[in-house]
């Protein structure tokens, strides 16, 4: 599928992405700035654009139901964002104080740690959340490390030993839920806290090695938004690359070609078929899987190997005025509470743009391995988060609005092991020329780290 050769003659090549979350809208914008001549096509099976960048209007606001917010503190994100054209809709929490909440009590969480890991006791012992043992145990930490982290080990089995039980259950694993959705004992250490892990390889004191690494706090916001929702990133990145999207199309199989391929879509009888030069996988690991199965069965296989976990976003609004600053962002609550609600984020509190006219919560349910609390009506999920909100928050009334958005199978689990797994399926993905995939499985399942799987999917489109 190549033009015409002929005077300053380039090829002219037809990219499939398949998945129009924000991985593979990036890597056809992407593809398209650096080959403007060529045509891509993005396929996806639901009826609108953005994956889990999703807004529904609620309570009179643009709502996002699936990712609220982007690192500002990398700039893979926000230079997307000003690229396509959206830099003066960038805005910023009004507040990030927020709170764990322990045997009813709400404490604010400690600062300067590196996802809950402290760089040193003080850092905990202004909070009244551990137990004097506890803290008694970080003070002797650093002058009786244990071994450096040589091969991947989970977060709890790495940490446990050197900070104690009460600051991986109390501070990491709530922090680390409300990234992941799941549970400190089974995530790799390496795959979810890098930066931290390739401190603990050369610095055997866990406190000193996050002092090496941590963030100096008070430098520029952390987390950014756009208004109107961050979901509006997708549609500007289809409006500014002039990819061809085909919404209710889903890829069924890939076939190679002597040239390219040919993607299978829709139904097996009355489906379409579209020929490709090249075509990049952007979907989560079990629709990979499934696509990559003939084409390359190691990928599949290990593919196939990530545990996903399923989690619900409740919209929830009450009628203002209430006070709720005092709680700003919102809390989270650790596992061991044993109540539904895994975190709630008071996006009036936190957005200026969303802080009228009443109280605008999100809620979130369900960690991995916790598929039982979804399993409920959406009416009962309102009604009883909505009483267990009531009651975090002290908020009088039940909710005036309501609104359940599931993510079934939502976020991959980065387990141990999860590096070298994601080293094989690109191996194996490599061998196939003029195929790549890009998503939430390989580099972080945020959205920067999504938008660099994508470049590193267009790269090796290029090689
Ligand atoms: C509830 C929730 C909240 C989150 N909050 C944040 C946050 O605040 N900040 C943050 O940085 N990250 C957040 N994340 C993580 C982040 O949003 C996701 O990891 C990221 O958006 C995933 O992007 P993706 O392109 O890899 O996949 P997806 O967004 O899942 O997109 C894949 C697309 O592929 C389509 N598809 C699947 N199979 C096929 C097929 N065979 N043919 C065609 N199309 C197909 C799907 O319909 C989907 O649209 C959150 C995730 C969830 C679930």
């Amino acid at each position: 599928m190549c033009a015409a050769r002929g005077k300053g003659w380039t090829p002219m090549r037809h990219v499939v992405v398949i998945g129009a979350g924000i991985a593979g809208l990036t890597a056809g914008y992407e593809h398209r700035r650096r080959h403007p001549r060529d045509r891509v096509t993005v396929l996806e099976s639901a009826d609108r654009l953005g994956g889990k960048l999703h807004a529904i209007a609620f309570a009179g606001h643009t709502f996002d139901v699936g990712a609220e917010m982007v690192l500002a503190v990398v700039p893979d994100a926000l230079t997307l964002i000003e690229d396509v054209g959206l830099s003066a809709e960038i805005v910023h929490p009004s507040t990030t104080s927020a709170s764990i909440v322990v045997d009813g009590r709400h404490h604010r969480i400690p600062t300067g740690t590196v996802l809950g890991v402290p760089a040193s006791v003080d850092d905990l012992a202004g909070t009244a959340m551990f137990s004097p043992a506890a803290l008694d145990r970080l003070r002797v930490e650093p002058n009786s490390p244990g071994p450096l982290l040589t091969q991947d080990e989970s977060v709890g089995g790495f940490l446990r030993p050197r900070l104690g039980d009460e600051v991986v259950d109390l501070l990491i694993e709530p922090l680390l839920g409300g990234v992941y959705a799941g549970r400190a004992d089974a995530l790799s250490v390496k795959a979810t806290m890098p930066t931290l892990a390739e401190a603990l390889m050369r610095e055997p004191s866990v406190l000193r090695a996050a002092a090496s690494v941590r963030r100096e706090p008070g430098a520029g916001p952390v987390f950014a938004t756009l208004r109107g929702g961050l979901a509006r990133l997708a549609q500007a990145l289809v409006d500014r690359s002039g990819v061809a999207v085909r919404l209710g199309t889903t890829a069924r199989g890939i076939r190679q070609t002597g040239s390219g391929f040919l993607i299978d879509c829709g139904p097996e009888v009355l489906g379409t078929v579209i020929e490709a030069d090249a075509v990049v996988i952007a979907v989560p690991p079990p629709n990979a899987a499934r696509l990559l199965g003939p084409l390359a069965p190691d990928a599949a296989v290990t593919l196939a190997e990530i545990p996903m976990a399923s989690m619900a976003i409740l919209s929830l609004a009450w009628p203002g005025p209430q006070d709720v600053l005092s709680e700003g962002s919102g809390l989270l609550v650790p596992p061991s509470a044993g109540g539904l609600v895994k975190a709630v984020t008071i996006s009036s509190n936190k957005w200026a743009h969303l802080s009228e006219p009443g109280i605008l919560v999100r809620a979130s349910v369900g960690r991995m391995g916790e598929e039982r609390v979804l399993q409920r009506s959406n009416d009962d999920l309102l009604t009883d988060v909505g009483q267990e909100v009531a009651e975090l928050l002290h908020l009088d009334g039940v909710p005036s609005a309501g609104l359940v958005t599931r993510w079934g199978g939502g976020l991959p689990q980065y387990t141990v092991g999860h590096l070298d797994r994601v080293a094989t399926v690109r191996a194996a993905v490599a061998e196939v020329p003029g195929l790549a995939v890009a998503g939430a499985a390989y580099d972080g399942v945020g959205v920067p780290a999504c938008i660099r799987s994508a470049y590193a999917a267009v790269d090796a489109l290029a090689g």
